[in-house]
């Protein structure tokens, strides 16, 4: 089924009118402590010991990576130094469902028309930097996996990088939480940051309504993806009106995915707010949510959705972060 959308003109992120809303934002953001919501103290259907399935891998890839001010992305942070958002995707090798991909990252085509996604100065001041052969399905073929081959395509949220190589992958369900596609289709302003593009060649969507299913551990609601509790949709609403997260229970440890719920570890651990979100509170809430679900479950290795550091520190065997590929013309930094 084909998504119906709205014409995209006029909804290009315009960096100018960005940049000037963040700043007032900022000024306000950063002056409103929230208190800290009340959460139980228990893991409401996640046994313990924790025992995981055996022949789950995770393979992260890094598809390039949004450039900006720190004070653009954090509340209170500084203007003046710039900080790399790596963009990640990841590929589950399930042992019996084949191949799963959550996120997809910024599309190459970023590289030749970067104005496509972030306006002219936005493109001017180098925002996004995606290298030649970062696309995920090229790094995939790399890797030895099979784009085709992959049955399911979980999207944390609909921001432009976090979508771009959804074409690549046509033989897979687009699993999208209601309350996001519901946004895309009816909600979106002039900062939504959405590419509608690759959205619109989607061929197969399944949805998830969390509004019909149940806690698990500290967080609202789940969705078990594949039946058989080892892939787990988890409702991580807030940075976007339906942000999604995703629970992998290797053999290892437990993963939790987070996409843009929280950008970078600071996000739940400091926890560093974010200069905007669809729902700041809700966001806070759901921050405090993942803090007491890892204090409460010392396994859970939390994957934030643009942060290097905590994908390169990963040591466990299930876990492969594979080497992005470089480029001369926008070295990293
Ligand atoms: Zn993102």
């Amino acid at each position: 089924m084909l998504l119906v959308l709205k014409p995209l003109g006029g909804r290009r992120v315009g960096l100018a009118a960005a940049l000037l809303c963040f700043c007032l934002v900022s000024l306000s953001a950063c002056q409103q402590p929230l208190p800290i919501p009340p959460i139980k103290s228990t893991l409401e259907g996640w046994p313990q010991p924790y025992h995981g399935l055996s022949g789950i891998r995770i393979h992260a890839f890094r598809t390039g990576a949004v450039r900006t001010p720190q004070g653009a992305a954090f509340a209170g942070g500084s203007w003046t130094s710039m900080i790399d958002m790596g963009a990640w995707a990841f590929v589950i090798e399930h042992p019996t469902a084949g191949l799963v991909v959550f996120d997809t990252g910024i599309a190459q085509r970023a590289r030749t028309e970067p104005e496509h996604y972030v306006g002219w100065l936005g493109a001017k001041l180098g925002m996004l930097d995606v290298p030649a052969g970062a696309g995920l399905a090229e790094q995939m073929r790399a890797a030895g996996l099979d784009p085709l081959g992959v049955t399911k395509v979980v999207l944390s949220h609909l921001h432009f990088d976090h979508t771009g190589a959804i074409p690549d992958f046509p033989n897979a369900t687009v699993i999208v939480s209601a309350n996001e596609k519901n946004w895309v289709l009816t909600g979106l302003s002039k900062m939504d940051f959405v590419d509608v593009d690759p959205l619109m060649k989607i061929g197969q969507w399944q949805t998830i309504d969390f509004q019909n299913e149940k806690p698990l551990a500290t967080l609202f609601a789940a969705h078990d993806l594949l039946g058989d509790g080892s892939l787990l949709a988890v409702d991580l609403s807030g940075h976007t009106p339906g942000s999604t997260g995703l629970i992998i229970k290797t053999a290892d440890a437990p993963f939790l995915l987070t996409g843009d719920a929280a950008w970078t570890a600071q996000s739940w651990k400091w926890p560093a707010m974010p200069i905007s979100a669809a729902n700041m509170t809700l966001w806070w809430e759901q921050i405090w949510r993942i803090r007491k679900f890892a204090m409460l479950e010392p396994h859970l290795i939390v994957i934030p959705g643009h942060d290097d550091q905590a994908v390169e520190k990963v040591a466990v065997p299930s876990f492969i972060a594979h080497e992005p590929p470089s480029d001369d013309k926008h070295p990293q930094t």
